[in-house]
């Protein structure tokens, strides 16, 4: 049993207390608010940045209580409203104002914008100042588009008209229970980050993460795929076509959705048999994958494998592919997309969201959590080669760029990541 620490939560806000336990609930953390503690004052948040208030808030509830202390700053920012509300969130409509007053006034401030133009991100800046005074800060976002109308009851602020990208802008923050949220929200992000910043060292799990197409091998499986779909016939002539001035979009190195080749062959793959399909798929990594491996990889690969870590491939490609590749590589573990079987054959759908961009850390932290429990892991390595990989990359010690498209490649400068240069 680890002894209990007591960490005083600078917010009057109930609905994000609720989130934080949810979410950081390590062993042995007790969270209060400044309302349990009967401090009512606040300090005034005067900076001009999400980080900057929740550092000004952090360290007014250490000094007031001496305890170590975890603030939130929060809020919406809209593009194509320059950003607003911003770190003015909660005071949009004016000071006093509240949730319905800001949600009205963002209609009507968006009122002539449509589609893409709509588009807005949660953000969750968050300081950590410990008993000590040693403070730690963590950002997380996520991307959504606001609705023309209020939908559901549940979460609070602008949850009612945010509608985000990771539930396809299908359903308001506000219909999805809190467990819905608390997978994929900007204060998850940020709090993950956080916990892996504050994860005592050493753990029992040191676990490396290598991403598969573009990282463990220098092509683009679903690309290989539809080539062979093509030859046997399987796949429309349209959807080969449309697939193909994708694949040298994307060898060109623009920045593109790598969902869009995965659902052609979810589409061909629709009532087909599983079993054939999977024969199909084995056959393309032993024929045609296996030797697109990069040498170096692989080597990093048994390195680590050598050294006592766990390696685990995270990849949005096919089981079929994934789990021979793992027989290859001597890997035992693998999360991967799985397709919906009903009556032995595909439906076209997968069984939950395939793991890519933020779905790849929500299912390795989940997966790791599992295993080794919250506070048993580190991961020290992960290997990816596109931007969309960032969110994992982020939490891990050794974030390592290979062969980087360019926007992951800025990223990883800037952050002095390291970035390796396998080309074959
Ligand atoms: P803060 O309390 O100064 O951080 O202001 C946060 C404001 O941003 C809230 O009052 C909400 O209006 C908005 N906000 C932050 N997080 C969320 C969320 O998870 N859902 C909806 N609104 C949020």
């Amino acid at each position: 049993m680890s002894p209990t620490k007591h960490i005083v939560v600078a917010t009057h806000n109930a609905h994000k207390l609720a989130e934080i336990r949810a979410i950081l609930n390590l062993p042995g953390w007790e969270f209060v608010s400044l309302d349990d503690l009967g401090i009512t004052d606040t300090p005034e948040e005067d900076a001009d940045s999400f980080i900057g208030n929740a550092r000004i808030k952090a360290r007014f509830a250490h000094e007031k209580t001496g305890w170590a202390a975890l603030a939130d700053d929060s809020g919406l920012v809209v593009d194509a409203l320059g950003g607003a509300p911003g770190i003015y969130s909660s005071r949009y409509a004016g000071l006093n104002s509240d949730d319905a007053a800001n949600n009205t006034k963002l209609l009507e401030q968006m009122e002539a914008l449509h589609g893409a133009n709509r588009a807005a991100h949660f953000v969750c800046a968050l300081s950590f100042i410990d008993a000590d005074g040693t403070e730690t800060v963590a950002e997380g976002s996520f991307d959504g588009r606001i609705g023309t109308q209020a939908r559901g009851e549940g979460g609070f602020g602008y949850d009612p008209l945010f509608y985000p990208e990771a539930y396809g802008f299908e359903r308001s923050v506000a219909e999805l229970n809190a467990e819905e949220k608390n997978r994929i929200s900007h204060r998850f992000l940020a709090l993950a980050r956080l916990r892996t910043l504050l994860a005592p060292p050493p753990p029992q799990g040191q676990i490396v993460v290598f991403d598969f197409d573009g990282t463990l091998i220098d092509i683009s499986s679903p690309v290989k795929l539809i080539g062979r779909l093509n030859r046997d016939k399987i796949m429309s002539k349209q959807a080969v076509l449309k697939s193909l001035a994708w694949g040298i979009r994307y060898k060109m190195g623009r920045e593109l959705d790598q969902r869009i080749p995965r659902r052609y062959v979810f589409a061909s793959f629709k009532d087909f048999p599983a079993s054939e399909a999977n024969n199909i798929m084995r056959d393309v990594y032993r024929s045609e994958l296996r030797q697109h491996l990069r040498p170096q990889a692989v080597a990093a690969l048994k390195q680590h494998q050598a050294e006592g870590r766990e390696v685990i491939i995270v990849s949005a490609s096919f089981e079929p592919i994934i789990s021979e590749l793992c027989l290859d590589l001597g890997v035992e573990n693998y999360l991967c997309t799985q397709m919906e079987v009903v009556n032995g054959s595909y439906t076209g759908e997968t069984e939950s969201p395939p793991p890519e961009s933020e779905h790849k850390l929500y299912q390795f932290v989940a997966w790791a959590d599992t295993r080794y429990g919250a506070e048993g892991w580190e991961l020290t390595h992960a290997y990816g080669d596109h931007y969309s990989d960032v969110p994992l990359m982020e939490i891990a010690r050794h974030p390592i760029a290979v062969d980087p498209d360019r926007r992951l490649r800025g990223i990883a400068r800037e952050r002095h990541w390291t970035i390796h240069d396998w080309c074959r």
